[in-house]
């Protein structure tokens, strides 16, 4: 009964925050259990509560779109949703095939995205030591460069990496079809075998998987030319990916049963793809908005000006008023990055910075001195350096 928050109050996943305060509303007013003769009414309403809770949080909801219902609803269970700081941020490099770590219930917010998108902790696999339960196979993690035009756009992108993989000559059982077979005679077909350790605490009996057959319970007579018994080959894969726009760095994707095969019959893991947007030399990314340098000269600072500004996707138009000092910045809403799976952009912060001409022409030079001395301003012109040595000797 895991029912989409989105659902719940019955509005798009792109839907702005007034409409979804609008349609909690209307859903909470006719869910309400002092009006409501629906017997699950209290539960209903708690539900629309909780929707609207997540989804007018803009923190929360990136989370909730990021990882989706069931996740979503784990983490905030354990109190690990919401607090300081977005998402994203460079992140851990998380090299290829990092592996699953037993990323578990610890850590804080800044944890999360490492445990639901590639920690691999809290779905009950990895477990207890040998025997035939089905288990799921490892979770995988590879990485992803992308350019900022490709964040801004989405885009489809290949990924190529080498994975374990069920052997296709055996078909993952680790030997020819027609191996003799014969029950182990460590474990008894058991597939676990039983030691008594004398430690300084005194006895302990450990229960491990049986070294001679490992856990399989069966020996064969042969195994597989091409796996060795593993049952598991690396295999070079190329996977096709899609990027949303506004994606940000250290971001992943998860990619469902792409990763590691699962063990006796169990479904393979997952792959996590961890994103690394290059925003290139231009712009300087901060979450969903951009910033971005811009040259000025010293009569457009002075005199102001109309110039025009390269953003992600095309040149606007920015008026620089009269009177402009370097280094101030100047807001073009809405020109930043699109905002991940949801409507709406970030902007864009224009720091405008007035050039100082390295060389003059005689013309510019009689002009600016003549400024000066209409200024007032008794400037040294023309080397004063040297002025001063020679009048020293
Ligand atoms: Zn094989």
């Amino acid at each position: 009964m895991s029912e989409d928050f989105y659902d719940v109050l019955g509005v798009s996943r792109d839907a702005s925050e007034e409409e979804i305060q609008k349609a909690y509303r209307k859903q909470a007013a006719k869910h309400h259990p002092d009006v409501s003769d629906d017997e699950n009414a209290e539960e209903r309403f708690k539900k629309i509560q909780k929707a609207k809770e997540v989804l007018t949080d803009e923190q929360k909801r990136q989370q909730y779109d990021q990882m989706g219902h069931d996740r979503f609803t784990e983490a905030d269970k354990r109190g690990a949703t919401g607090g300081g700081g977005g998402p994203g941020g460079p992140g851990g490099p998380g090299g290829p095939f990092g592996g699953a770590g037993g990323a578990g219930g610890a850590g804080g917010f800044e944890d999360i995205f490492n445990q639901f998108f590639g920690g691999g902790g809290g779905r009950g696999r990895g477990g207890g030591g040998g025997g035939n339960r089905p288990r799921q196979g490892r979770d995988l993690k590879t990485g992803l460069t992308i350019d900022l035009e490709a964040a801004f756009e989405g885009a489809t992108k290949e990924v190529t990496l080498t994975r374990p993989t069920t052997c296709a000559t055996c078909d993952g059982a680790g030997h020819p079809p027609d191996a003799d077979v014969e029950t182990c005679p460590q474990c008894n077909g058991r597939g676990q075998v039983q030691q008594v350790q004398q430690t300084p605490l005194g006895r302990v009996q450990q229960t491990s998987t049986c070294p001679r057959c490992e856990g399989e319970g069966e020996l064969y007579s042969e195994d597989c030319a091409d796996c060795g018994g593993d049952g598991v080959v690396r295999e070079e894969a190329t996977l096709s990916v899609e990027i949303p726009a506004g994606i940000r760095s250290g971001q992943s994707l998860r990619m469902e049963r792409e990763g590691a095969p699962g063990e006796n019959g169990g479904p393979k893991g997952d792959l996590l793809i961890e994103v690394d947007v290059d925003t290139g030399d231009r712009f300087e990314r901060d979450g969903d908005d951009l910033r971005v340098n811009e040259a000025v000269s010293f009569p457009q600072a002075v005199f102001g000006d109309t110039v025009e500004v390269e953003t992600v996707d095309g040149s606007v138009e920015m008026d620089v008023p009269a009177g402009t000092q370097s280094g101030e910045t100047f807001r073009l809403q809405g020109k930043g990055m699109p905002r991940l799976r949801r409507r709406g952009r970030g902007d864009l912060y224009v720091q405008v910075g007035v050039v100082v001409p390295e060389s003059l022409n005689e013309e510019q030079r009689e002009a600016l001195e003549a400024f000066a001395e209409a200024g007032g301003e008794d400037i040294d012109v023309g080397g004063g350096f040297f002025e001063k040595l020679k009048s020293s000797f």
